[in-house]
């Protein structure tokens, strides 16, 4: 709903209501201390709906993963939904049926056995749905561990370059983490560097379909082959959970033959975003298990409200049902067709900024967007000396709006700072050219207006914003 009245910028503190006839627009937004009185719903709405004015232009976040533009119905559909709890499920039997059935399309999508017993849930977003994996995978190692009359006291995962969510898990749920380090070119996990790492204690593999910093996949099928081929020389049976926040969403649509997911035997569990590629509004992920056996059942709380058996996993309890409709509207008005054409357009967008990019002479392209996720990371080129660094550019973009991330790598290539930019449904060519405008611009006036250049160590030790 639009309200076209401004309430003057004095009204955070108002003496005095500026119009007579309108003693309602005079409210104080509380900063301090929690308000003694009640305002009226119009000007307050007004006064807090000015202040988000303030708030970045989601256009221009090209940090985000997550959906910034959504179609009217689905604003519709959430306003529709704002009082369903998703955890109600006696009550709102509606909202678990559409829950169950995006669980079902995903395991379709995803490529779960046929006539399998895949299993899933939604979750808050990916980061819920990787604790739970990771927590499915600790409970399986000890049962295993258990049976085998072994201690179960020193558990391991093994990653490339995570997401933080897997650093949370490891330390919320005291796993030692054992985070591939990146070494000169190499920024993704091999096989090699996988098997170096692996043991008895070893919980589970986790690649990534979309890594964070530089938006790759990570080569999941040749590790599941490594970790066959482990199992096959020594006994050692360790499951992989595929991290596909993005990936699960774009994999799927641009690389049918790709297999990343259940086809590989070895994957055991998957978790995506659906409010990144997936276009739900915020407040979505998904967690898939392979089979029944593959959710330790121990980890379950079964409701049989429905009849049929909702086992339900999760860390809330009660949680907004909206995005899960807003999802399964996506489903249901995109298709295989339609996510791939917003994909396709995304990634030819990518691809020119890229060349655009490239053309300058000044970077070197890690990622052009032409495969993987929709999205571009570059980094200064070798020989150049273009008398700004990438925070600066980053600096100089955000006076047009945009948000371009400059960060560092992970360890061990800290040294290497790289700028990323997503391309997300709802941009453009023309934004995309405008873009690339700006960014030339910048280039105009570092070249007339060179920075004072520090050294490496206090480029390193510059703020570093990765949104991710
Ligand atoms: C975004 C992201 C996460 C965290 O997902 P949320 O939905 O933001 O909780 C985890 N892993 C990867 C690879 C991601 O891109």
């Amino acid at each position: 709903m639009a309200l076209h009245h401004r309430t003057p910028r004095h009204a955070r503190h108002p003496r005095h209501p500026p119009y007579p006839d309108q003693p309602d627009l005079g409210v104080a937004l509380p900063v301090t201390h929690f308000p003694d009185h009640t305002s009226p719903p119009r000007a307050t709405y007004q006064a807090i709906h000015d202040e988000l004015m303030l708030d970045g232009n989601s256009m221009q976040n090209l940090a985000t993963f997550c959906t910034t533009f959504t179609e009217p119905e689905v604003s519709a559909l959430m306003a529709d939904c704002v009082d369903k709890n998703m955890i109600d499920k006696d009550e709102y039997p509606q909202t678990a049926e559409i829950e169950a059935r995006c669980v079902r399309l995903l395991a379709d999508l995803w490529n779960a056995p046929d006539g399998g017993t895949a299993i899933g849930c939604s979750t808050t977003g990916s980061s819920e749905a990787a604790m739970l994996g990771g927590l499915a995978l600790k409970w399986r190692w000890r049962a295993r561990r258990a049976a085998a009359g072994k201690a179960s006291d020193k558990p391991n995962i093994v990653t490339g370059p995570v997401q933080v969510c897997w650093h949370k898990f490891a330390r919320y749920f005291d796993v030692e983490l054992r985070e591939v380090p990146l070494d000169g070119e190499r920024l993704l996990l091999t096989p090699e560097t996988v098997l170096a790492r692996c043991d008895e204690n070893t919980i589970g593999v986790v690649p990534t379909l979309g890594v964070t910093f530089t938006c790759q996949y990570e080569p999941v099928a040749a590790i599941a082959a490594a970790l066959d081929d482990l199992q096959a020389r020594t006994g050692l049976d360790i499951p992989m959970h595929v991290d596909a926040a993005s990936g699960g969403f774009i994999a799927p649509f641009m690389a049918p033959d790709l297999p990343w997911d259940f086809r590989l035997g070895r994957v055991k569990s998957i978790n995506a975003s659906g409010h990144k590629f997936g276009l739900a509004p915020l407040g979505v992920g998904w967690a898939m298990w392979r089979t029944r056996e593959d959710l330790p059942e121990d980890l379950m709380f079964h409701v049989n409200y429905l009849g049929g058996d909702m086992p339900t996993f999760a860390l809330n309890f009660s949680r907004p049902g909206g995005e899960i409709v807003c999802q399964y509207y996506n489903f249901t008005r995109l298709g295989r067709e339609g996510y791939h054409a917003i994909l396709a357009r995304s990634a030819k967008i990518a691809t020119e900024i890229a060349r655009g990019l490239a053309a300058t002479k000044l970077f070197r392209i890690i990622h052009d967007g032409s495969e993987a996720l929709p999205a571009i990371c570059w980094t200064i080129a070798e020989h150049a000396e273009p008398g700004f660094t990438l925070y600066d550019l980053a600096d100089r973009l955000r006076m047009r709006g945009w948000q371009v991330p400059a960060y560092t790598m992970p360890a061990n290539r800290t040294d290497l700072v790289v700028q990323r930019i997503l391309v997300r449904h709802g941009f453009t060519e023309d934004l995309g050219e405008q873009l690339l405008a700006d960014i030339r611009a910048a280039l105009i006036y570092f070249s007339t207006h060179p920075m004072k250049i520090s050294t490496k160590d206090q480029y390193r030790q510059h703020f570093s914003h990765s949104g991710r």
